[in-house]
């Protein structure tokens, strides 16, 4: 069943519930967790917001992260119901995922993802949202939530994060109306602005000098590709999150139609982001791999050393270019 209402319905009846997003999570996923936690929390619910991983430090500012749980500290709950947002697959709920086996916790599924799985008791996925904080908007709009100004931010945050400030083709004149919505209940467009894109951590911008150095591209010059190794990182002290938003530099490099990142997360075991232009529906090359996530943005994690995973996944995205034509 694809009916918002119908979880609106479940939440409503809901007395203790919990709210979760996906591993490594991204503005869209805090965002809309924050949010959607905010509103119930003014409908009088008891609502518990969580992440499997921490919230990364750019998006700490947004209202109501302070109260987030992470990981396992999550699991010890009485919950009633269990609202899974921006998540496409089980995996991807890490630490949080032994609740879906849970029983007597109905479970509630909201994404935007293409190739998201109906993984819950009920699921509502619109793959035109340009993100799954519009989606919440509207769950907000159902339950009868004032969108007040924090809710507003947290929103706003979700939608400029996955359009990349409404930049990529996700973009749709919705999105801009429900853009200006959420500035006309409060959304500080550009205080969001600033703390997202203008308070990086130095460590940040010292990851991107030691990365550049490994963007590599093939030699008819449509894909490009980079690499990250926890040796890297640690010797920068950096963490995780400041590899994030590394790829659109490969992508940005002229004639490139297909960028690649491959990020170490243990000895063997690679995390690979893939981003394309134009053409290449990297959802369906991520596939190939077991992965998934959007047209022009998706992952997927794979083990083997490194210069044996390039090599295959860059062939398979070569291919992808001559089979779409890009
Ligand atoms: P990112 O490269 O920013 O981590 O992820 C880009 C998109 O791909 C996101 O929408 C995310 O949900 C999806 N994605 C990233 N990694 C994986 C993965 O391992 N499996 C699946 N199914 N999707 C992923
Ligand atoms: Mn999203």
């Amino acid at each position: 069943m694809n009916d918002l209402q119908a979880i609106a319905g479940v939440l409503q009846r809901s007395r203790k519930i919990i709210i979760g997003g996906h591993i490594m999570p991204d503005g869209d996923c805090v965002g809309s967790v924050a949010a959607l936690g905010l509103a119930l929390t003014q409908l009088g619910k008891d609502a518990t917001m969580a992440m499997p991983d921490p919230v990364p430090e750019i998006f700490r500012f947004l209202p109501g992260t302070a109260a987030f749980l992470a990981g396992e500290n999550a699991l010890s709950g009485d919950y009633d119901t269990f609202m899974v947002l921006d998540c496409s697959v089980p995996e991807r709920l890490g630490a949080l995922r032994p609740l879906l086996e849970r029983r007597r916790l109905t479970v509630c599924n909201i994404d935007h993802h293409v190739s998201s799985h109906n993984f819950a008791d009920y699921n509502y996925i619109d793959p035109r949202a340009a993100a799954t904080a519009e989606i919440v908007q509207d769950l907000c709009a159902l339950l009868g939530a004032r969108i007040t100004p924090d809710i507003a931010a947290c929103l706003y945050t979700g939608i400029i994060t996955d359009t990349g400030s409404f930049q990529y083709e996700n973009t749709t004149p919705d999105t801009h109306r429900r853009a200006a919505q959420l500035i006309e209940k409060g959304a500080p467009a550009h205080v969001i602005n600033i703390q997202i894109y203008e308070q990086k951590p130095l460590a940040q911008l010292r990851v991107l000098e030691a990365v550049l150095p490994t963007l590599r591209l093939s030699p008819c010059g449509r894909v490009a590709w980079m690499s990250v190794t926890k040796e890297l990182l640690n010797n920068l002290q950096a963490k995780d999150e400041h590899v994030n938003g590394l790829i659109n530099y490969a992508r940005s490099v002229r004639g490139v139609e297909v960028a690649l990142l491959f990020r170490e997360m243990a000895p063997g075991r690679y995390k690979i982001s893939f981003r394309s232009k134009e053409v290449v529906d990297v959802n369906r090359l991520a596939g190939r791999f077991g992965g998934g996530g959007h047209v022009r943005a998706a992952g997927c994690v794979l083990e083997g050393d490194l210069p044996f995973l390039q090599s295959r996944v860059v062939e398979a995205a070569l291919e992808e270019i001559r089979v779409s034509g890009a």
